[in-house]
């Protein structure tokens, strides 16, 4: 097949994310990928700025990690988990829990993201059940977020920007709060957590749980809000009996300056997601963590266990990479490569917020975001960043970098220097 033919064939059959199969934004077709560099099959080199969506930490094609996916296929790549368990499942589990908060206990493996919230979402149903509090069937969130895309956790995505009133009807409706009004790194404002304290007294008889991304808001919105609504949260969660689910799926793994964001509050939620860069960004893999009062309860229900067990559970290909993944990432001095690559954001994203389209630049650990004022044109502005040897991937206001952590601060200037290339030109323009 030609690239002609191939890029042809795709945009008659393949659906990508979010796009139209009538008028399909261009998709640009990736030969290999290699370190920090991904490359186009006309030979483009592009440096990554995305990590593939929160993953890629360790860059592409890592020899580590490739050894890791060998030695496993040579065993097996998969086997069910009913009824069986292997070496590279309880190898990861043993591997992640001491990294988690201490009251977390019992590891549910899931295939995705989106999977690992509604098993999450799922606990704290059955959690209540149990318990003889079968009315606490809702959940309650804050605007802006962003859970992924199968139907719960959909629900719980900001309702705006998750059209939930295409789906109005059939989405289950939940309670949402208005995003954290404290940022990062101002001072606490007790005002910013009076509306979970008015919603919890109203309404603590059919919550059955909070969710959120702590301290980052990713696909929502790239909002970073203070840790001090994460402390009072947790404690209000106590006093009306409701129960605290955080989606580290975005912020794990080191993304954010600490392993993972709760460490930023130093409280601990009842059940916990992790995904993305679990496996560096080579398989898909997810986890439902909880603590072992939250699983006992459950399993001493009508059901007399947990109500889930996908095919691929504990996928042993991805549970093996997972392992060697984390390995890689403790033994390097990540803390180091995510301030560096803060720094560097801070000062080199700085001069953004002069340009006029610029509503405002922030940065958190290795994440660097550019506000504008107004939507992008998508079809444009990736052209832009190919032309300009990055790959920059923004969603309506949006244009951010997430890059891996092993980005050299030499790619990091090309990648900064392009990005503010093409935004200044579109200001001026
Ligand atoms: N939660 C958060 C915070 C996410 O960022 C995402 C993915 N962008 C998901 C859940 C869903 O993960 P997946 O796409 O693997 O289903």
């Amino acid at each position: 097949m030609t690239t002609n033919e191939l890029l042809q064939y795709d945009r008659d059959h393949i659906w990508h994310p979010y796009t139209s199969t009538i008028n399909p934004l261009p998709v640009y077709p990736v030969a290999c990928a290699e370190g920090v560099t991904i490359t186009l099959m006309d030979g483009t080199r592009l440096i990554d700025g995305m990590s593939s969506w929160w993953a890629a930490v360790h860059g592409y094609n890592h020899p580590v990690l490739n050894a890791a996916a060998r030695a496993q296929l040579e065993k097996m790549s998969h086997v069910m988990f009913g009824g069986f368990t292997h070496e590279p499942a309880v190898e990861l589990a043993a591997r992640l829990l001491p990294l988690l908060p201490p009251s977390m206990d019992k590891v549910f493996f899931a295939d995705s993201g989106s999977v690992a919230i509604e098993v999450a979402m799922k606990m704290a149903i059955q959690y209540w059940q149990s318990g003889g509090r079968p009315r606490k069937h809702k959940f309650a969130t804050i605007q802006s977020g962003y859970h992924g895309d199968t139907w719960h956790a959909m629900s719980v995505c900001d309702p705006v920007t998750g059209m939930h009133g295409l789906f109005s009807g059939s989405l289950p409706v939940q309670y949402f709060l208005p995003q954290p009004s404290v940022r990062f790194h101002e001072p606490w404002d007790e005002r910013a957590i009076e509306p979970l304290c008015d919603l919890l007294e109203k309404h603590a008889d059919d919550i059955a749980a909070l969710i959120l991304e702590p301290i980052v808001q990713g696909a929502g919105g790239m909002y970073f809000y203070s840790p001090q609504y994460l402390v009072r949260a947790r404690e209000l969660c106590d006093l009306y009996g409701v129960l605290l689910i955080f989606d580290e799926i975005a912020t794990g793994f080191g993304r954010t300056g600490k392993l993972f964001a709760w460490e930023h509050a130093g409280v601990e939620p009842d059940i916990m997601c992790v995904g993305k860069a679990l496996t560096g960004g080579y398989m898909t893999l997810s986890a439902t963590i909880t603590t072992q009062p939250i699983a006992d309860q459950i399993c001493s229900g009508e059901a007399g266990c947990f109500m889930h067990g996908p095919t691929f559970m504990g996928n042993p290909l991805a549970c093996a990479i997972a392992s060697a993944s984390i390995s890689l990432l403790l033994a390097s001095p990540w803390q180091e490569k995510v301030k560096r690559i803060e720094r560097q954001l801070r000062q080199e994203l700085a001069p953004a917020s002069e340009l006029p389209g610029v509503a405002e630049v922030r940065v958190l650990g290795a994440i660097g975001v550019v506000e504008m004022k107004r939507p992008v044109d998508m079809a444009v502005l990736q052209r832009r960043f190919v032309e300009e040897g990055i790959w920059v991937r923004p969603f309506g206001k949006l244009v951010y970098l997430m890059p891996p952590f092993v980005i050299t601060s030499e790619e990091l200037t090309r990648l900064t220097t392009g990005l503010l290339h093409v935004l200044s030109d579109q200001s001026h323009g």
